[in-house]
């Protein structure tokens, strides 16, 4: 009838629009490699910030103690402990707590929330066992992984430069975070060095190295996106300090603010922008991360219900609801095996209150959960290779038989199985069958949190 040849004229537009043939690709990933130049030539010259971590040095494996880490990244905030072995000791032990975040704390005031997350901290501390020692007279330190973007000012300090992924909190912006964080630390009465401020692709990328030498990037995709590598110091132009003696700084690119005119954008893109806390801003994030890809899908299968009248005369109320449709559910749906499409007759049904949906209707959800997963998948496979581009790692070098290996953490590549095995896939087909060989994405499991401890010990005081 008319209404399916209008849903079906609706889907084969965004398809069309969404499309990513690999020479697109290549052309956003060579726009990445430009930026990252662009980025670290000077400051603001990009939308990459680039920004200079403090560290220049990963771990080696000597660290050696106990350390505590708080990551403060999206939906969840974990603390964790971990007695480090020193060299060839390893992990000896750890333990970690993971509590979600008030939604209200999330657009409030900057004390509510660091009083909140240092009170969580307190608690967590005040379970410390026998099977964790701190040498007497020593104050315990911590490292703060902090996955928003911040102008760093030594390796344990830095200001917010602004806030992404739903958090909105006006007072925070422009304030030093680990001063935010002291001060609450100390109004809980725990004694406590903040030792490391680090961003979570930070983290991830030194907790990467420590179980594994060939690490040298690290990308999250989660609620959010983002990149951290190894720069050469010399090649940072607007590092105007002291040369590292490793001759090494990692880059945090704040790679989520990237966009380029290769990248396709949709009408749903432009209106889920401009209906965001932050207009305009992170772009590449809106269209490949885990806070974003459900809300895609629900925008396009609205528009399907107004004008192709996909669920009957009326669109569902609860369809017009912004960010009903999680990503989980979305990755759910688009995992669904069965015949009859059961888990999606179910989600629609839970989520949407939209019951007795057609096995027609059902397969429309699940061919549009693939196409946005699979253009946010193919992006970020692009955003990978352009990185290893800048590394220089794109081409073999002559007898050279040097491995690549990029840390991924994050609640979306963890267990959106279609969207991480499309990334890898894609990032196969533009490296090509020779190079791909030697590039290695490995899983590295919150690596972010026992990077941090790591950084926290290899920057302690007591060194
Ligand atoms: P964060 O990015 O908030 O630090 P995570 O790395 O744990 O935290 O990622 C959480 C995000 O991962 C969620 O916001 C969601 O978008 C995505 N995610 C979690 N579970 C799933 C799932 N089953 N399928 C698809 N995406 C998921
Ligand atoms: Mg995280």
């Amino acid at each position: 009838s008319g209404r399916w040849a209008t849903a079906m004229a609706i889907i084969k537009e965004f398809e069309e629009k969404c499309a990513t043939p690999i020479g697109k690709l290549k052309q956003v990933a060579d726009a990445m490699t430009v930026e990252m130049h662009a980025g670290l030539a000077s400051e603001g010259g990009s939308k990459l910030k680039m920004l200079i971590s403090y560290v220049d040095n990963l771990p080696t494996g000597n660290e050696k103690g106990l350390y505590y880490a708080l990551d403060l990244g999206g939906t969840n905030f974990r603390v964790l402990r971990v007695q480090l072995g020193g060299k060839d000791g390893g992990i000896i032990n750890q333990e970690f707590a993971e509590l979600s975040i008030p939604s209200d704390l999330m657009i409030g005031t900057s004390e509510a929330l660091f009083d909140y997350i240092a009170a969580e901290l307190a608690k967590f501390v005040a379970q410390e066992g026998q099977d964790f020692q701190l040498p007497p007279g020593r104050q315990r330190e911590l490292g703060f992984t902090f996955s928003f973007p911040v102008m760093q000012s030594s390796i344990d300090s830095g200001t917010l430069i602004r806030w992404t992924k739903g958090f909105s909190i006006d007072d925070a912006v422009g304030q030093d975070v680990v001063a935010e964080l002291t001060r609450a630390v100390e109004k809980q009465g725990l004694d406590m060095r903040v030792s490391a401020l680090v961003n979570d692709t930070v983290g991830t990328l030194a907790g990467g190295r420590y179980t594994n030498k060939d690490v040298v990037a690290a990308v999250i995709l989660g609620t959010g996106t983002n990149a951290a590598y190894v720069e050469r110091a010399h090649a940072i132009p607007k590092w105007h300090g002291l040369l590292p003696k490793s001759g090494e700084m990692v880059i945090n690119m704040e790679w989520g603010n990237f966009r380029s005119s290769h990248i396709p954008l949709t009408e749903y893109d432009h209106s889920l922008d401009t209906e965001s806390l932050n207009p305009g801003e992170q772009i590449f994030e809106k269209i490949i991360s885990g806070m974003y890809l459900g809300e895609i899908v629900r925008r396009v299968l609205c528009r399907i219900a107004e004008e192709a009248f996909l669920f009957g005369d009326t669109v569902p109320p609860k369809l017009k609801v912004p960010f009903i449709l999680r990503t989980p559910h979305m990755s759910a749906m688009h995992h669904d095996t069965s015949s009859d499409l059961k888990v999606v007759g179910s989600i629609l049904k839970d989520i949407l209150e939209i019951s007795n949906t057609s096995l027609k209707a059902r397969k429309v959800v699940v061919q549009l959960c693939n196409i946005v997963s699979t253009r946010g998948a193919r992006l970020s496979a692009a955003g990978i290779f352009g990185l290893i581009k800048k590394l220089g790692r794109d081409t073999l070098k002559d007898g050279e038989k040097q491995r690549t290996v990029v840390a991924l953490d994050g609640g979306l590549y963890e267990h959106y199985l279609e969207y991480s095995k499309c990334m890898e896939n894609t990032l196969k087909e533009l490296l090509g069958q020779e190079v791909s060989e030697s590039v290695i994405i490995e899983h590295s499991n919150d690596g972010s949190g026992i990077g941090a401890a790591l950084l926290a010990a290899s920057h302690s005081q007591y060194l």
